[in-house]
């Protein structure tokens, strides 16, 4: 999962907890001037003065029973937000509605009103709660239960339900809370003892619902359309109630999901407090300069000339914790692994001993997997002053209370702006303003970032993004429907684009049987599918020293995660594998921690299979299709965790593993590319800088991660006969990236090129064209020429 997010407490301003602490230091303004003042060139691309805004209450809906206003009184909450008033009002007059608004703002009662209410008017309704993880349908499990109303019996029914306790949640509960995977291991397949439940259903409260993207977003949106179905069996048919974060087009994305009409409340009226957000770009460190931060002593001669590189973003961070600790001031750092959240507050903590011996002990790092009492020790620590600056992963957005902190750094952007504010949102006492400073790594998407505040400040850009007509989801989806409930004409225009396809599949191999009323599914055990599996069969993580499974690992990125001398982590602990093995699928490791993080490179084919999709621009074609992506990892880099330092490359042998999937790509013809002054011998490097860039500014566009999706350059492609650029997703069957950078091409490619000419670097570095994941070692990259490629696609593609 992306980035779990905690749950905001109901009363959705926090203003009534005021914390105590320390007397106020410098404003977040001097405090600014003060840090950016320390070097000779300003790092502050950018500073936004988010202000201040005051909440906009609305009053309780006249249908809200006043014992329910009552409940929510108790806890604090005298009246709902307009937003909250609004999307509730739409849910109780049975509109599926989805509620896309800010951290804490309060979402939880925009479908706790109107299912609670309904179970309050008909005792014989039932409400079903999804969250993507049982932590937070614990937390709302608690918040449900303390309103204390009568008869509602809330519960969660998930894989840790003593089983003792299953059928008297599955009689007597009206409020079950689970998951989606024990929704389509436990409930749908067992749908027969939840009859009584299901028939009585009125509402499907699907919160986070952000998290449901990519391939896993695609099989959920299936388990919804299955239950859906049951329902329909059962004569109900409930209204979707979905929470999301922040995101681009809401009311697409849950459609998608939901596969109903869903009307979508954006306008969030919860009260926020002022921040002064600066944007702060690391400077470039001169070549050979005899910097602090080490040139590698073996780089590895026939790649990674990485000669100009920028002060790494821990460093940077680091430095600033100790500044603004040193002014007194309570900071939090978030930094995206734990062992740079080591390093970040090792560095602070020496920084500040230099200075003032005894001053480092105001700093610690934070982990996750503290237990309960540990957090809280560590709460009190920070609001009274003992502790000053605090270094964490984002493990602190899902465990630890701490509010009225006076600045937040945020060491590297986060991956979407919901994590951005979610961090930043950490910062800001009662009516005091906060500082957060984001600091840009040495990467495509974060130097972009920097340099174009729109991008984060203007309207959200990135959209949920999944695809149920993924045949590799779809059939799979449509075997566990079967075995549900044989399969009618009827059901397949629920199931959507590509069902009737896949059923033939299904019928092609065995797996259903057609009769004159439907299609049967012909096993008697029911079919395997994994919600969160991605094609291959799982490879197990086993300790050699005790035999214990750790986990495991989706066939698909095993030979990149789990090759011998790869660095694995599993929750928050070091191991390094030993031994991959491919056929009993069980990769051999020991717990170690060393300095070093691991690269996997591979290199790969690619063919086109079909094209779905084009628009013909003169010299310019854009394609959406399928392709069959040949790849194999053939080995590995060690880096240095603080630095990024390469130690070296290591061979590695693996096969080959074939994917089909879905690719956008582009094509330009030689001519077009000769007249925007590119030379022949410059295409190969042009066309591959332009597709790093492109990958690494894709996440823009929609929620992926730069790992989820792959590339391919070449200045003659044997099908396209031209020189083209492929992006593809890195998923069995598309999860949608693909697609939607097809659909916003001149958006995204527009970004792609302001990203790489707006780099300060003079013949690329990794903050543009650069890859952490080349398969060819960033050899050959042409800066300059990339940029030339990119004017011709945009010049003659159309808006
Ligand atoms: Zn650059
Ligand atoms: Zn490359």
């Amino acid at each position: 999962m992306a980035h779990p997010a905690s749950r905001p407490e109901l009363e959705s301003s926090s203003a009534a907890t005021v914390s105590a602490g320390p007397s106020p230091g410098p404003t977040p303004a001097d405090l600014l001037r003060r840090l950016r003042a320390r070097g000779a060139a300003d790092p502050v691309t950018h500073v936004e003065r988010v202000p201040a805004r005051p909440g906009v209450p609305a009053p309780w809906p006249s249908w809200a029973p006043p014992e329910l206003r009552a409940a929510f009184a108790r806890r604090g909450v005298v009246a709902p937000w307009q937003h909250q008033a609004q999307a509730a009002t739409l849910a109780y007059e049975g509109e599926h509605v989805v509620v896309a608004t800010g951290t804490a703002s309060g979402k939880s009662l925009a479908y706790q009103l109107p299912a609670l209410a309904t179970l309050l008017a008909d005792p014989r309704a039932t409400v079903l709660y999804l969250a993507p993880t049982k932590a937070l349908a614990a937390d709302q499990l608690r918040a449900v239960a303390a309103l204390e109303l009568e008869g509602v019996r809330p519960a969660c029914y998930d894989g840790d339900t003593p089983r003792a306790e299953r059928e008297w949640i599955r009689r007597h509960s009206r409020f079950v809370l689970t998951n989606p995977d024990m929704l389509h291991h436990g409930v749908l397949p067992g749908h027969a003892q939840w009859s009584g439940f299901l028939r009585r259903l009125a509402y499907v409260v699907v919160d986070e619902c952000h998290t449901y993207r990519g391939v896993f977003g695609s099989h959920v949106a299936h388990v919804l359309r299955r239950l859906r179905r049951q329902c329909a069996r059962f004569g109900s048919t409930p209204v979707f109630v979905l929470a999301s974060a922040t995101s681009g087009d809401p009311s697409t994305a849950a459609g998608r999901l939901t596969g109903l009409p869903v009307t979508a409340v954006t306008e969030d009226a919860s009260p926020r407090g002022g921040v002064t957000f600066a944007l702060w770009e690391p400077p470039l460190l001169p070549p050979d300069s005899g910097s602090s931060t080490p040139v590698p002593p073996q780089s590895t001669g026939d790649h990674d000339d990485l000669q100009q590189i920028r002060r790494s973003a821990l460093r940077e961070t680091a430095d600033l914790l100790a500044d603004t600790v040193a002014e007194g001031v309570r900071t939090l750092a978030f930094v995206r692994s734990r062992k740079g959240a080591e390093v970040v507050a090792a560095n602070a903590r020496r920084a500040l001993d230099d200075a003032v011996p005894g001053l480092g002990d105001r700093v610690a790092a934070y982990r996750g997997g503290y237990l309960r009492e540990e957090r809280r020790e560590l709460e009190r620590a920070l609001l009274h002053g003992d502790l000053l600056g605090l270094a964490s992963t984002n493990a602190l957005e899902l465990g630890v209370d701490l509010v009225g902190l006076d600045a937040v750094l945020i060491c590297g952007y986060p991956g979407t702006r919901a994590s951005l504010w979610q961090q930043a949102g950490r910062a800001g006492r009662s009516g005091q303003e906060a500082l957060a400073v984001l600091v840009a790594r040495d990467d495509p998407l974060d130097t972009y970032l920097v340099h174009h505040p729109e991008a984060i400040f203007g309207a959200p850009v990135e959209a949920t993004v999944l695809d149920p007509a993924n045949p590799y989801v779809l059939a799979p989806q449509l075997a566990c429907a079967a075995f549900e409930a044989p399969l009618t004409p009827a059901d397949l225009a629920l199931f959507g684009d590509g069902a009737k396809e896949a059923v033939d599949q299904l019928v092609a191999a065995g797996a259903l049987r057609q009769r004159p009323t439907g299609w049967y599914w012909r096993h008697r055990e029911r079919p395997e599918v994994d919600l969160r599996g991605e094609g291959g069969a799982p490879v197990c993580v086993v300790e050699s020293s005790t035999g214990r499974l750790l986990g495991t690992v989706d066939g698909g990125s095993s030979h990149f995660l789990l090759h011998s001398g790869a660095v694995y982590l599993h929750q928050g602990v070091s191991y390094v594998v030993d031994d991959l093995d491919l056929v009993d699928g069980c990769a051999l490791v020991h717990a170690e921690e060393p300095d070093w993080s691991t690269h996997a490179r591979d290199v790969t084919d690619l063919s086109v299979v079909s094209v779905r999709s084009y628009v013909d621009a003169g010299p310019v074609g854009m394609f959406l299709g399928e392709v069959d992506v040949t790849s194999q990892v053939v080995s590995y880099q060690r880096r240095r965790i603080a630095t990024g330092e390469v130690i070296d490359t290591r061979p590695l042998d693996l096969p080959a593993r074939e994917l089909r999937t879905v690719a956008v790509w582009f094509t330009l013809s030689p001519q077009s590319l000769t007249l925007a002054g590119v030379q022949p011998a410059d295409v190969p490097g042009a066309l591959h800088a332009a597709e790093h860039a492109a990958i690494g500014l894709l996440p823009l566009m929609a929620t992926c991660d730069r790992w989820d999706i792959g590339g391919l350059s070449t200045a003659v492609h044997q099908d396209t006969e031209a020189p083209t650029v492929f992006v593809y997703d890195g998923h069995p069957g598309g999860a949608g990236f693909a697609e939607r950078a097809y659909g916003t091409a001149s958006a995204w490619l527009r970004a792609t090129r302001d990203a790489i000419a707006e780099c300060g670097c003079e013949s690329g570095c990794p903050s543009c064209v650069q890859s952490p994941k080349c398969g060819n070692g960033n050899n050959p990259l042409s800066k300059p020429d990339a940029i030339r490629v990119l004017d011709v696609v945009l010049a003659n593609l159309p808006e």
